[in-house]
């Protein structure tokens, strides 16, 4: 079965055309079923349906994945549609945000006592997530961060664990205390420690794992934060660690799941949600105000989960392997050139594809990289820290563009051929 697919470029960005042409046209205030306008009507930037190259910023296909610096990834085109009705009304943005948890606890059928925000992202996720345990509900501790007088101070990680999004951590003021073993845990903690945070995509590399890190929080009464930013698919993750009992789980909308770019999920313990949104936009004399999320945004995360759990999570593995299977089978036509496919356990879970060739083709992987990247279409593809040759996945490839990479890369090579 081939579902929610069968869209291309053109029609992506003619929906977005679409979109953006209701919202200039003139209308009466709150008619919301009122027609798109078609894209033709566009006049000024969006005319050619491609605002980017009108800019002069060039397009790439992405063998790359989810890469925030990329864009992420492309939103469900169903979610023009809805983004575009959210922008019609005014409405009560905390109001709005305990809604959409409610609907958000119910889809992804959460234990009881859970419930969800929308954030700007898995990185606001963590920060609100972690202030609202500093501060409680209490106005003034608000106001005070990040002076941490009066409030707990230490946040407790594996070594292996630390990473760029920490610094969502520590922009709260707290100190981070590394730890290795079980014994440094129980010694490290005291009446200074906040929360226990783990870093999902690091589980191989800490001694203490995801199951038992939850565990042992439980036992020390320490709340505690998982950040799983960019770890759907597999689509059960989204309840598993809720099902764990970790405190707060973080999650990007705009990786895998397509919502919108901005837009993250903080879930959580109902109580520590709750005091995670008085510290994040709209409430202003807050850390967290500049991570504004907008009621477009919102709704767009809603609907974005509802679209995401409906999807065929096999047919669609199935789909992006095959995607890779038949790139292999034209660059292996190149003598000395061959392939080999590997899922990555955590983050990224999809099928990886590894170019590799021998000395008959006289390229380096990083210079093959680089000519994809200068060529026209560009294309962006990795030449691998751990692996050798090139590395790819498909998964956010539009339809066709698996062709174009299987032609743009076979002519790199033969180039290069003996
Ligand atoms: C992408 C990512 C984030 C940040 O997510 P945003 O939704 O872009 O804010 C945080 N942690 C990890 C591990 C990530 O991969």
């Amino acid at each position: 079965m081939r579902i929610n697919l069968n869209w291309d470029r053109r029609k992506f960005f003619g929906a977005i055309a679409a979109a953006v042409g209701s919202l200039a046209a003139p209308r009466p205030l709150f008619s919301s079923n009122k027609p798109a306008r078609s894209a033709g009507t566009v006049t000024g930037l969006g005319h050619t349906g491609n605002p980017y190259e009108e800019l002069g910023v060039t397009t790439v296909i992405n063998c790359e994945g989810t890469m925030t610096m990329l864009g992420g990834s492309l939103p469900h085109p169903e979610l023009e549609a809805v983004m575009s009705m959210a922008g019609r009304h005014f409405v009560s943005i905390p109001e709005l945000e305990v809604a959409a948890g409610k609907r958000i606890a119910e889809m992804l059928k959460l234990p009881e006592g859970y419930s969800a925000i929308v954030t700007s992202g898995a990185a606001a996720a963590i920060q609100s997530g972690l202030a609202g345990i500093l501060t409680g509900s209490n106005e003034a501790l608000i106001r005070q961060l990040p002076d941490l007088t009066g409030m707990k101070s230490e946040v407790i990680i594996q070594k292996s664990h630390r990473n760029p999004f920490d610094h969502q951590l520590r922009s709260t003021g707290i100190k981070l205390i590394e730890i290795e073993t079980r014994d440094e845990l129980s010694q490290t903690l005291n009446d200074r420690t906040a929360m226990m945070h783990f870093t999902n995509f690091a589980n191989a590399a800490g001694q203490i794992k995801v199951d038992e890190w939850v565990k042992l929080s439980k036992r020390y009464s320490i709340p505690c934060m998982i950040d799983a930013a960019a770890d759907t698919p597999p689509v059960s993750h989204l309840w598993d660690y809720a099902n764990m009992g970790y405190d707060l789980i973080t999650f990007s909308g705009g990786k895998a799941i397509r919502g919108p770019q901005c837009a993250g999920l903080l879930i959580g313990r109902s109580d520590l949600v709750a005091n995670a949104l008085l510290n994040n936009s709209p409430y202003e004399d807050t850390i967290g105000r500049s991570q504004k999320v907008g009621k477009e945004e919102i709704l767009g995360m809603v609907k974005a989960l509802e679209l995401y759990l409906n999807e065929d999570h096999d047919a669609l593995t199935a789909e992006w392997q095959q995607r890779l299977q038949g790139i292999s089978q034209e660059i292996t036509k190149i003598p000395g050139v061959s392939t080999s496919y590997f899922t990555p356990d955590i983050a990224n879970h999809v099928p990886h594809m590894q170019i590799g060739w021998n000395s008959r083709v006289t390229l380096t992987p990083q210079e093959a990289s680089k000519l994809l990247r200068a060529g026209t279409p560009s294309i962006v593809m990795g030449s691998g820290e751990n692996h050798q040759g090139l590395v790819m996945n498909s998964f956010m490839l539009q339809p066709g563009e698996d062709k174009i990479v299987a032609e743009k890369l076979s002519q790199v090579l033969r180039a290069h051929s003996a």
